[in-house]
C-alpha cells in the first residue's frame, strides 16, 4: 500500500522544484488519498495547500526526515486534470503549481483555513429555465453536418472538426444535438463561449434543452455559487458545463464532447502565467479523453481552417441573405460620420428601427496636448498617451489603469488651452445622441467603461433594474427598446442576436489593421464580418464600413462575405512570411525597472537560444525594445520555429539557465521578470 504521497505545494515561485514526498499516516492510506487529492501540508514554516501528483511505496528521503500531511480536504481534483496540468506546465513554459491552480476547485486556496462553508447555493438564475425537449427539425445542411459528427461521438473517437457556418446558420443547434448524443452515450460535454455576459442566449438554450444537467461557470458568479456548480460537476449531478475559457478545466468524467463557440475569439487566450490557449488545451484534453472537439465560427482562424477537417453551413436557417456591405472611403472626408452614414442613421431613426455602430476605441478622445507648448499628457508608468474620459472627469492609461483628474491647464506652461485629439465611443455616443435622440431613439453604449459603471451607459437615462448590471443588462435594454442605436467597441460584434437591427456601421475599420501584429488582418476581417452577422436577421439589412484603406484585403473580402477567399489569401501570405500555422512563435519578454538589466538578460537568452536551437529549424528575432509598461523597461525576443516541442524545450531551458534556477548563482538578473508566451495572440 503506497505510504508516500508526492505533493506539489501550491506556491507560485518559479525557482521551486517539486514534487516533495510526505509520509501518509495510516488513516490516509488505502485509497483515501489518490492522485488529485488536496492535502494541507507543512512546508518550510508555513502550512500550504498541496496537490498529490503521485503515490509511491518508498522515498529517497530518510524516513525520520519525512513530514506528514496535516489533513486531507474533502474534494480533490480528477487525476486526468492533474495530468492535463502537467502538460500545460511544460507546453507553456510555466510551473506545475501554477498550472495546477487552474484545475483546482474555485476558491480552493481560501478554503485552506478549513472554515465550514454554509452557503453552497446554486446561482439563482440558473435553476429556472423550463425544459423544452422538442428541438426543431434540422435543415438538410444541419442534418448533413450532424450526420458526420455522430460517428466519432458514438464510437468514442478523438476527432477534431471545424464547423464553419455563417452567423444564423444554426451552429448552436448542432452543438445542442451533439451534446445530446454525448449524454445519450452516458458521457459529458463542455461548451466554451467567449463571454457569458455577451452571449446569454447560448447559455439559455442549453439550460432550456437540458435543464439541471447544465452547470454554468463564469466569473460573475459569487465564489460560493461557482463552487456549488463545480461540485455538481465533480459529483456527476451536472454533465454539461457552459462557460468561458476556464471551463475547459471543468471536472467532468468521461468527456464525450468539447465545443468551442466563436473559436476565432481572442478571449480564449489566457494572459496570465501560464499563458494557455483554451483551444489548444481543449484539443489536448479531447485527445486524451477520446472526445470530439468541435470548433465553430463564421470567421474561423487561418490556423483552424488549415489544420482541421471542415463541416460547413453556408446559409442562414431562415434563408435570408447576408446584408449588403458598402465600403465608404473616408480619405479626404471630414473626421467623424461620413455623410452617407449620417443619412443612413437618420433613415433608421425615421423608420423607428435599430442600428449598431462599432468604433473600437474607448473614451472621449485619444490624447490631449497643450496648444501653447505642445506637451502631450502621458502615463507616468508607461510610454503611452492618456485617454480622456470626459464623463468621469479623468484621463486614463488603457495599459496599466493609471488615472488622474482631467487637466484644466498645462503643468509646464500653465496654458489653459488643451487640445483634444481623436474620438472614442464616449464622444461618439454623445454626438449621436445629440443628433438622433429626440426622446424615442436612445443611444446605448457598450464598452468596458460602460460595463464597469454598471451598465448605465444610456444617455436616455433609463435605469437598470436593481441587481441587473453590466453588459447583459445593456444588451437587454437595447433589445427591449422599440428603436435606438447601440454603439461600442468590439463587444457589440459578439454573439448576441437581435432580430430587428437593420443597419450596422463600422467606423475607422482599418484601425485594427494598423496594429503591428501578423493577426491584424484576421482580426479586422472577423470584426467586420461578425458585425455584419448581427444585422438583418429579421429582414433587410445594410452595413456601412468607413475606412481610409478601402482596398485592404481584409476589408474587401469582408464586404463580399467571402471568408473562403480571405482564408485562402491569408494562408498564402502566412506561408510566404513563415507565420503560423506554418511555424510556431514563442515570445519572451524581459522586463526590469532599468533598461540595462532587461537588455542584458535578453542578450543572454538570445545567446543561449542561438546555441541550443538548430539554425535550420528555428530563428530568433530581437531583442527589440517595447514601450515602457507599468514602470518596467521591456525587451522582447521572438522565436520562430518549425518544431514546436524542440523550441518550447529550448526556451524553457534557456529561461531556467538565465534566471539561475538551475544553478545557485541567482542574482545577476535578479530584478528582471521573464514572461514566456507560446503562441502569442
Ligand atoms: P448560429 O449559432 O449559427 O448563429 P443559431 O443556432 O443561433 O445559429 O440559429 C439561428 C436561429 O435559427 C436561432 O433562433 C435558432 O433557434 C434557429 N434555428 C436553428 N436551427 C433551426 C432549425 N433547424 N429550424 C428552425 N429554426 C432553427
Ligand atoms: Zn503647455
Ligand atoms: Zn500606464
Amino acid at each position: 500500500m503506497p505510504a508516500i504521497a508526492q505533493v506539489e505545494p501550491m506556491t507560485m515561485a518559479r525557482a521551486l522544484r517539486g514534487p516533495f514526498d510526505y509520509r501518509l499516516p495510516e488513516e490516509l492510506r488505502g485509497g483515501a488519498v489518490d492522485v488529485g487529492s488536496m492535502l494541507v501540508v507543512p512546508f518550510g514554516r508555513r502550512e500550504v495547500l498541496g496537490v498529490v501528483v503521485g503515490l509511491a511505496e518508498s522515498s529517497e528521503v530518510a524516513a525520520e526526515k519525512l513530514l506528514v500531511p496535516l489533513r486531507a480536504l474533502e474534494l480533490g481534483v480528477p487525476a486526468d486534470l492533474v495530468a492535463l496540468a502537467e502538460w500545460i506546465a511544460t507546453e507553456y513554459c510555466s510551473t506545475i503549481a501554477r498550472a495546477l491552480s487552474l484545475v483546482l476547485p474555485p476558491g480552493a486556496a481560501r478554503r485552506l483555513s478549513g472554515r465550514k462553508r454554509r452557503d453552497v447555493a446554486r446561482p439563482r438564475h440558473l435553476s429556472v429555465g423550463s425544459r423544452s425537449p422538442h428541438p426543431p427539425a434540422l435543415t438538410a445542411d444541419q442534418e448533413a453536418v450532424l450526420g458526420s459528427l455522430a460517428a466519432p461521438l458514438m464510437q468514442r473517437r478523438a476527432e477534431q472538426r471545424l464547423l464553419h457556418g455563417v452567423t444564423g446558420s444554426g451552429k448552436t443547434e448542432i452543438y445542442l444535438r451533439a451534446a445530446a448524443i454525448a449524454l445519450e452515450q452516458g458521457r459529458g460535454a463542455i461548451v466554451l463561449v467567449p463571454e457569458i455576459a455577451l452571449t446569454p442566449q447560448i447559455v439559455g438554450r442549453f439550460i432550456e434543452r437540458f435543464g439541471d444537467t447544465v452547470a454554468v461557470l463564469h466569473s460573475r458568479l459569487r465564489p460560493s455559487e461557482r463552487y456549488a456548480e463545480w461540485r455538481r460537476l465533480r459529483a456527476g449531478e451536472a454533465r454539461v458545463c457552459v462557460g468561458p475559457r476556464s471551463a475547459v478545466f471543468a471536472p467532468i468524467d468521461d468527456l464525450g464532447l468539447i465545443v468551442v463557440d466563436e473559436e476565432h475569439d481572442a478571449s480564449y487566450k489566457h494572459e496570465g502565467d501560464p499563458r494557455y490557449d483554451a483551444r489548444d488545451v481543449a484539443a489536448e484534453r479531447a485527445s486524451r479523453c477520446g472526445s470530439l472537439l468541435l470548433l465553430g465560427s463564421a470567421t474561423p482562424r487561418p490556423e483552424s481552417a488549415h489544420r482541421l477537417p471542415r463541416s460547413t453551413l453556408p446559409r442562414r436557417v431562415d434563408g435570408r441573405p447576408l446584408p449588403d456591405v458598402e465600403v465608404l472611403d473616408t480619405r479626404g472626408v471630414a473626421p467623424g460620420l461620413h455623410p452617407a452614414t449620417a443619412q443612413a442613421l437618420a433613415e433608421v431613426r425615421r423608420a423607428r428601427g435599430k442600428a449598431i455602430v462599432l468604433l473600437n476605441r474607448r473614451g472621449w478622445s485619444n490624447f490631449l496636448s497643450c496648444r501653447s507648448c505642445g506637451r502631450v499628457w502621458s502615463c507616468p508608468q508607461c510610454d503611452v498617451a492618456l485617454v480622456l474620459h470626459r464623463g468621469g472627469g479623468y484621463v486614463a492609461c488603457h495599459h496599466c489603469g493609471h488615472r488622474e483628474p482631467a487637466p484644466a491647464r498645462c503643468g509646464e506652461c500653465s496654458s489653459t488651452s488643451v487640445a483634444r485629439h481623436g474620438a472614442g465611443t464616449e464622444r461618439l455616443q454623445h454626438e449621436l445622441a445629440s443628433v438622433l435622440d429626440d426622446g424615442g431613439f436612445p443611444v446605448f453604449r457598450l464598452d468596458a467603461d460602460a460595463v464597469a459603471a454598471g451598465g448605465d451607459g444610456a444617455v436616455a437615462g433609463l435605469v437598470a433594474p436593481a441587481g441587473d448590471c453590466g453588459a447583459g443588462a445593456l444588451l437587454r435594454r437595447f433589445e427591449q427598446a422599440e428603436s435606438g442605436a447601440l454603439i461600442g467597441t468590439q463587444m457589440v460584434a459578439k454573439g448576441h442576436d437581435f432580430p430587428d437591427v437593420t443597419l450596422g456601421v463600422v467606423l475607422d475599420a482599418d484601425a485594427t489593421l494598423r496594429f503591428p501584429d501578423f493577426r491584424a488582418e484576421e482580426r479586422t476581417f472577423a470584426l467586420i464580418a461578425q458585425l455584419a452577422g448581427r444585422v438583418g436577421r429579421g429582414g433587410d439589412g445594410r452595413v456601412l464600413v468607413q475606412t481610409i484603406a478601402p482596398q485592404a484585403r481584409a476589408i474587401v473580402h469582408a464586404a463580399r462575405h467571402d471568408s473562403d477567399g480571405f482564408l485562402r489569401g491569408e494562408l498564402e501570405r502566412r506561408q510566404a512570411l513563415g507565420y503560423p500555422p506554418f511555424s510556431h512563435l514563442i515570445r519572451i519578454v524581459c522586463a526590469a525597472a532599468e533598461s540595462e538589466p532587461a537588455r542584458a538578460a535578453a542578450g543572454a537568452l538570445r545567446e543561449c537560444l542561438s546555441a541550443s536551437l538548430p539554425a535550420s529549424d528555428a530563428s530568433v528575432l530581437g531583442p527589440a525594445t517595447l514601450f515602457r509598461l507599468r514602470g518596467r523597461e521591456r525587451q522582447v525576443l521572438i522565436v520562430k520555429a518549425a518544431e514546436r516541442g524542440v523550441a518550447v524545450g529550448a526556451v524553457g531551458e534557456a529561461v531556467r539557465r538565465v534566471t539561475g534556477a538551475e544553478r545557485k548563482s541567482a542574482g545577476r538578473y535578479a530584478g528582471v521578470n521573464f514572461s514566456v508566451d507560446v503562441d502569442p495572440q
